[in-house]
C-alpha cells in the first residue's frame, strides 16, 4: 500500500511527472561519483516553480527528505538521496527565461545544461564563461548549487562569481528572491551567495539570473611539456605573472598521460604538460601567444605546440578532457577517491611534491591533474572495492593529502563540494565557524528535509 505522502503527491502530479518505478529509482540512486547507490522511493519532475512549492510544501507536512538532483555528474555524492525519500529532478525546467542583452544578463531555469545555454546565448554574441569541464553534461542548477569551478576559472573565476540572482524554494515551501539585476549591491546579508555551493541544504534553486560577457570568437592554445613537475609548475607561475592574461592554465602529470594515451590511442610526450589557453582578438592573440611560448622555452620546455584553428584547439583539449574516463577505464572493477583541494599558487609547488612522496612512500601510483592556473588539484585514488586494506589506505592517503592542503592554506573542496566524501575534514577546515553553518541550517531548514546527510553527517554541536 502507498505511503500517504506518495498518494498525496500522485493525486498532485499527472503520470508523466512522478516515478516510482524501479528502473527510474536505481537510475536517480547513484551520480558520477563511487559512493554506494541509494534509493529514494519517488522522482518527480517539476515543470515550474509552482511544482517546486508543492512538493516541499508536501515534503514540509510529512517531514520527508527532498534531494534535488540535475544530470547527477556530481562526483562526491552531493545528489544522493542517502534518506530516500523524494528525488526533484529539475531537468525538465530547462528554459532560457529572458536573455536581457544590453545588461549582458540572462534569466534561466535551473535544469538547463551548460553548452545548450551557450548555444542559444551565441545567436546574441554572448556567453557564460565560467562552466566546468562537465558543461556539456551538467546543469545550471548542479552547478550554482556545487559553486562548480573548472578550466577558465583563471581569467572568469567560477561559476558563482557570475549569478546576479536566484529565486529558490525554502524547506516551509515559501518563495524567496536572493539578489538582483543590478550588478553591484549591498542591500543586506548576501543570503544569494548563501545559497550558492550549498549543495541543495537550504532551497531549491528555480530561477537564475547570470552575468555574461560578448561571445569569444578568438583562441589561442599553447602545450608544453616538462622534463619534471618542478619546472612545469615554474611555468605556471611565470605565465601567471607574464601579464600574458591566460583564460586556462591545466595540467596533466606523466601519470595520467600515460593513461590518456592507453585510452586514447594517442602519442603524448609521457611528461609532465601544461596547456594555456588565450581569448582575444585576432591581432593580439598571436604576440600573447608568443610571449607564453618563449616563457615555457625559458622554463625548460622538452616540446611546445600551438594552435589556433578551432579544430586544432579542440584535438589538443582531448588530452585533458579524457583524462578521467581514462584513468576510470584504466580501472573496469575498481574504487576511485577523487581530491579536488585547492591551494595558494605559491604553494603548488610544495603540495605536489608531497602527492610525490605520498605516491613513493606508499608504493602506488597518484596521478594528478587540474586547474593548476587557480591552484586547484585533482588527485585520484583507486582500490579494490572488495579489498578492505586498499579502501582504507585510500581513504588514509586522501586524509593526508588534504591535511596538507590546510596546512599550506588551502581547502579540502576547491570545486566538487563536500557531499559525502569531504564531510569529516570540514571540522578541520572550519574549526571556528562549522557550528554557524549547522546554527545556519537548522533556522532555514528546521526539519531536515532539504537534501539531508550532506555537508555535515549530523546537525549536533
Ligand atoms: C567528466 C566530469 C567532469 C567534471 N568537471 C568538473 C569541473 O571542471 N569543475 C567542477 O566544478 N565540477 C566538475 N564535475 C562535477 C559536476 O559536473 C559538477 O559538480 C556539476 O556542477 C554538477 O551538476 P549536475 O547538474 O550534474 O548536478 P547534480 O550532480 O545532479 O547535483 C549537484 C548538487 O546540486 C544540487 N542541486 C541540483 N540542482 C539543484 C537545484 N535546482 N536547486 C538546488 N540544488 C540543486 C544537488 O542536490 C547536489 O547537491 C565534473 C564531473 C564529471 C563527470
Amino acid at each position: 500500500m502507498s505511503l500517504p505522502w506518495i498518494s498525496d503527491l500522485r493525486a498532485e502530479f499527472p503520470l508523466d511527472q512522478l516515478s516510482i518505478e524501479a528502473e527510474v529509482l536505481t537510475k536517480h540512486s547513484h551520480d558520477s561519483s563511487t559512493h554506494p547507490a541509494h534509493l529514494p522511493e519517488v522522482v518527480v519532475w517539476p515543470l515550474n516553480t509552482n511544482d517546486v512549492v508543492k512538493v516541499v510544501r508536501l515534503a514540509d507536512k510529512y517531514a520527508v527528505p527532498v534531494t534535488p538532483c540535475g544530470t547527477r555528474t556530481g562526483l562526491e555524492g552531493n545528489a544522493l538521496p542517502v534518506n530516500g525519500g523524494i528525488v526533484l529532478d529539475m531537468t525538465r525546467m530547462n528554459k532560457v527565461v529572458e536573455v536581457r542583452a544590453a545588461d549582458f544578463q540572462v534569466v534561466v531555469e535551473p535544469g538547463i545544461i551548460g553548452t545548450e545555454l551557450n548555444k542559444q546565448l551565441a545567436v546574441h554574441h554572448l556567453m557564460f564563461p565560467a562552466f566546468p569541464a562537465s558543461a556539456h553534461i551538467a546543469t545550471i542548477g548542479g552547478m550554482i548549487a556545487n559553486n562548480a569551478g573548472g578550466m577558465y576559472a583563471v581569467k572568469y573565476g567560477v561559476v558563482g562569481n557570475w549569478v546576479l540572482a536566484l529565486e529558490s524554494v525554502l524547506a516551509d515551501g515559501s518563495i524567496v528572491h536572493l539578489g538582483s539585476h543590478s550588478i553591484k549591491s549591498v542591500a543586506g546579508y548576501d543570503l544569494k551567495n548563501l545559497m550558492i555551493g550549498s549543495e541543495g541544504t537550504l532551497g531549491i534553486i528555480t530561477k537564475a539570473t547570470l552575468k555574461l560577457v560578448p561571445l569569444v570568437t578568438s583562441k589561442y592554445l599553447v602545450a608544453a611539456s616538462f622534463p619534471d613537475v618542478k619546472k612545469a609548475l615554474d611555468a605556471t607561475l611565470a605565465i601567471l605573472h607574464s601579464q600574458a592574461d591566460p583564460a586556462a592554465v591545466e595540467m596533466l602529470d606523466a601519470a595520467t598521460i600515460k593513461y590518456v594515451n592507453a585510452f586514447k590511442h594517442s602519442n603524448w610526450e609521457e611528461l609532465p604538460t601544461i596547456l594555456i589557453e588565450l581569448h582575444g582578438t585576432p591581432e593580439d592573440l598571436p604576440q600573447r601567444g608568443k610571449k607564453i611560448q618563449s616563457v615555457c622555452q625559458t622554463q625548460g620546455s622538452t616540446s611546445v605546440k600551438s594552435a589556433d584553428t578551432t579544430e586544432e584547439i579542440e584535438a589538443i583539449w582531448e588530452v585533458r578532457t579524457a583524462a578521467y574516463p581514462a584513468i576510470v577505464a584504466a580501472h573496469p572493477d575498481s574504487g576511485i577517491l577523487p581530491g579536488d583541494i585547492g591551494v595558494p599558487l605559491s604553494q603548488i609547488p610544495a603540495f605536489m611534491a608531497y602527492v610525490a612522496q605520498i605516491a613513493q612512500e606508499n608504493q602506488v601510483s597518484v596521478p594528478t591533474f587540474g586547474h593548476i592556473g587557480d591552484g586547484n588539484f585533482h588527485f585520484w585514488l583507486v582500490y579494490r572495492q572488495d579489498n578492505p586494506s586498499e579502501v582504507n589506505r585510500a581513504k588514509s592517503l586522501a586524509a593526508k593529502l588534504v591535511a596538507k592542503a590546510l596546512e599550506l592554506g588551502g581547502t579540502c573542496t576547491a570545486e566538487h563540494g563536500v557531499g559525502i566524501g569531504k564531510q569529516a575534514y570540514l571540522a578541520h577546515e572550519h574549526a571556528d565557524s562549522l557550528q554557524l553553518m549547522k546554527q545556519l541550517k537548522q533556522v532555514l531548514d528546521p526539519k531536515g528535509i532539504l537534501n539531508p546527510g550532506k555537508i555535515f553527517a549530523t546537525l549536533d554541536a
